[in-house]
């Protein structure tokens, strides 16, 4: 989105969402547990859960019951927040809408509702997600990588120095984050993966709620870092890409076996398609800046990076800079190094969509994040280096 009222974009969501009271928390899963506990230690009160997993209805989650949507009905003070991710919540929104209910007036997502509740109401910064990207380093070379790993002539591997200093800057501006992922490339062959960890780890681990980072499955985990991820609770999402490179089978194999030995919490990553974000027919330079605009906004793309003590407002669009694909703006960023405590309100807009142009640069040749990509391409598949 545009900004066209910085600093008050959000004044009129929150003067509706201060008049309720009582939430249902739809998706009883990982995120609904860790809203459950957010708004638990904040004193919110929470109605129950919603889910559509019908096997688990009227049973209890985190000491509140299971409802299905049709079994709710809102009172005035009264509301829902959506706790899945962004990736999964297409369907939902569906639902909410046949249902009649209003989007920021019956129903938040779990970014909007943490959000405005600490900026508007407790006066702090809350930040939904971030991206940490501290090396483009990658034994894999998959055609369609959303890092453009195949582009990169030249890799990017920050020192110790630089990775801790964008970890200081970040934090001095926000109080609390839900998910802080450390990123790649493969971050397993980041060099300081381990002091990296242990910095945020022992500086920070408060102010985080899901400290993560991912592999792609084929590299061995050193048993001093895996003692480290136990640790700081690091958790772990695992892509399986069996499929595409199956001489690593046994990697993966060992991957889970060593995950579960250090009692890490992790995730497996398996997909049967994947996206091209920017195949070479993509040409939107013609575009004007409306349409870039409705581009971007439709894009639902749910990451920005931080590097280099700014936040970019499309993570692959930055990717994309890093691979030489595309020129980083000025008005596509948001500068963490200025940031001052009354400007709370402007850096919660940009997080959540809004920059001072509507649009990246890179949009001019992206077809878009997984709701409205066509290009649906094998997973993993990898390209001859
Ligand atoms: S594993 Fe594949 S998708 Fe992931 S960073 Fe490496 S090349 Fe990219
Ligand atoms: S269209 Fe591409 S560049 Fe634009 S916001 Fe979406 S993912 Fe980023």
């Amino acid at each position: 989105m545009k900004w066209k009222n910085k600093g008050h974009e959000f004044d009129g969501v929150y003067d509706k969402l201060k008049r309720k009271n009582r939430f249902y928390l739809f998706g009883a899963g990982m995120y609904g547990k860790a809203m459950y506990e957010e708004l638990s230690s904040l004193g919110v009160g929470i109605l129950g859960f919603i889910d559509n997993d019908e096997t688990r209805l009227h049973s209890e989650y985190m000491t509140k019951e299971i409802f299905a949507l049709n079994e709710i009905t809102l009172q005035e003070d009264e509301a829902i927040i959506i706790c899945v991710t962004p990736f999964s919540r297409g369907p939902i929104m569906q639902q909410i809408q046949i249902k009649g209910y209003i989007y920021n007036e019956d129903v938040y997502t779990m970014e909007t509702y943490m959000s405005l509740k600490y900026v508007y109401e407790l006066k702090k910064m809350y930040i939904s997600s971030v991206s940490f990207l501290p090396s483009t380093c990658c034994n894999l070379n998959c055609e369609a990588c959303l890092n453009f790993t195949p582009y990169i002539k030249h890799q990017m591997v920050r020192s110790l120095q630089q990775v801790k200093e964008d970890v200081d800057i970040f934090f001095h501006a926000v109080d609390y984050i839900m998910l802080f992922h450390i990123s790649g490339g493969e971050p397993f062959l980041y060099p300081h993966l381990k002091e990296l960890v242990t910095y945020i780890g022992e500086k920070y681990r408060d102010k985080i709620h899901f400290l993560q980072t991912v592999t792609n499955g084929t590299v061995e985990l050193k048993d001093d870092i895996l003692e480290i991820l136990a640790r700081y609770q690091v958790g772990v999402t695992v892509d399986d890409y069996r499929l595409a490179v199956p001489e690593k089978a046994d990697v993966f194999t060992n991957v889970i076996r060593k995950l579960e030995q250090y009692h890490i919490r992790y995730d497996i990553n398996k997909v049967d398609r994947w996206i091209d974000l920017a195949p070479m027919s993509t040409d939107h330079s013609s575009w004007d800046e409306y349409r870039l605009t409705k581009h971007f906004e439709a894009c639902h793309e749910p990451w920005q990076e931080l590097r280099g003590g700014r936040l970019y407002s499309c993570n692959y669009a930055s990717y994309a800079a890093v691979a030489g694909l595309t020129e980083e703006s000025e008005d596509e960023v948001y500068n963490l190094k200025e940031f001052q405590k009354d400007q709370m309100k402007e850096l919660m807009e940009f997080r959540m969509g809004y920059n001072e142009k509507g649009y990246v640069n890179f949009c001019k040749r992206c077809a878009g994040f997984v709701d409205i990509n066509p290009n649906i391409v094998e997973p993993a598949k990898q390209k001859e280096r």
